[in-house]
């Protein structure tokens, strides 16, 4: 066990790659995740390490969205399950929405390991082992899916997505919220909902919007969505770097 001292400037940052760090000796994360990890840790670094409120913005437009939902599901790959386990729990809780394991690189180790993190976190219905559905125009194993899971949702978090299955699921015509720290990534360039932010800080905030949500009514709801602009938080994340 590392300890990370609490004052340490970049206790944040420390702690995020030490959880990923953990990821993979668990068999959670794949070593293509702590490289994925890198890439966001330097965009995080660009972006001052805190949470726009372009980002802010998006998160609040999330939670409304995921609260309008007929089905949502939050996607979790290696990375999310190793940063944000238990945040995922109290999202899914706080919209209705399911969790289901989508992993780039699938295999059924790393998908029942990461199965039980989250149940070791408090999650008791986790999909994606089903797999009895498919992502059109996606590689075999790429796109499998569960039927009653991100097949039928029509809305999706996809948090740290690759940018083809970000794309292949936008054109099944899905409402896509992406988490993304690097604003120039296709994934989040084809979200309907791009949130620039590191998702150990987003994923929360999400769900604080969504429980100050809870009582708002569709009108209010609908109306965050449809006040939201995409291209101006993609626009103040790249000004935010550019302008270091
Ligand atoms: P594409 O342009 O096809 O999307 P990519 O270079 O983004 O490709 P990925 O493997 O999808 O390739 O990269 C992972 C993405 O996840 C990177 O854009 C990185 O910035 C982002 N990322 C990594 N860690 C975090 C994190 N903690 N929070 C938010 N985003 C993260
Ligand atoms: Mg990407």
């Amino acid at each position: 066990e590392v300890e990370i001292p609490e004052d340490h400037p970049r206790y944040q940052s420390l702690l995020t790659r030490h959880r990923i760090e953990e990821g993979v000796e668990k068999g959670i994360t794949s070593k293509q995740g702590l490289i994925a990890e890198g890439r966001g840790e330097s965009f995080d670094y660009l972006l001052g390490e805190e949470t726009l409120p372009s980002a802010d913005a998006a998160e609040r437009a999330a939670a409304a969205q995921l609260l309008l939902a007929e089905h949502a599901v939050l996607s979790v790959n290696g990375n999310v399950a190793a940063l944000v386990p238990g945040e995922t729990v109290a999202l899914a809780e706080a919209t209705g929405a399911d969790i289901e394991v989508n992993l780039f690189g699938r295999t059924e180790e790393r998908m029942r390991a990461i199965a039980d993190h989250l149940r070791e976190h408090g999650a008791t219905n986790v999909k994606g082992l089903a797999a009895d559905a498919r992502i059109p125009g996606l590689e075999h194993e790429r796109g499998k899916v569960d039927e009653d899971g991100i097949y039928d949702a029509d809305v999706v978090l996809v948090p740290l997505e690759d940018g083809d299955r970000a794309e292949a699921l936008g054109e099944m015509g899905k409402t896509e919220i992406v988490i993304d720290l690097n604003p120039l990534s296709r994934s989040p360039r084809t979200a309907a909902i791009p949130i620039i932010d590191n998702i150990i800080r987003a994923v929360p905030n999400v769900t604080e919007h969504a429980r100050d949500l809870a009582d708002a009514s569709r009108d209010e709801l609908e109306a965050i969505v449809a006040d939201f602009d995409r291209e101006a938080v993609l626009d103040d994340a790249e000004r935010a770097i550019r302008d270091v």
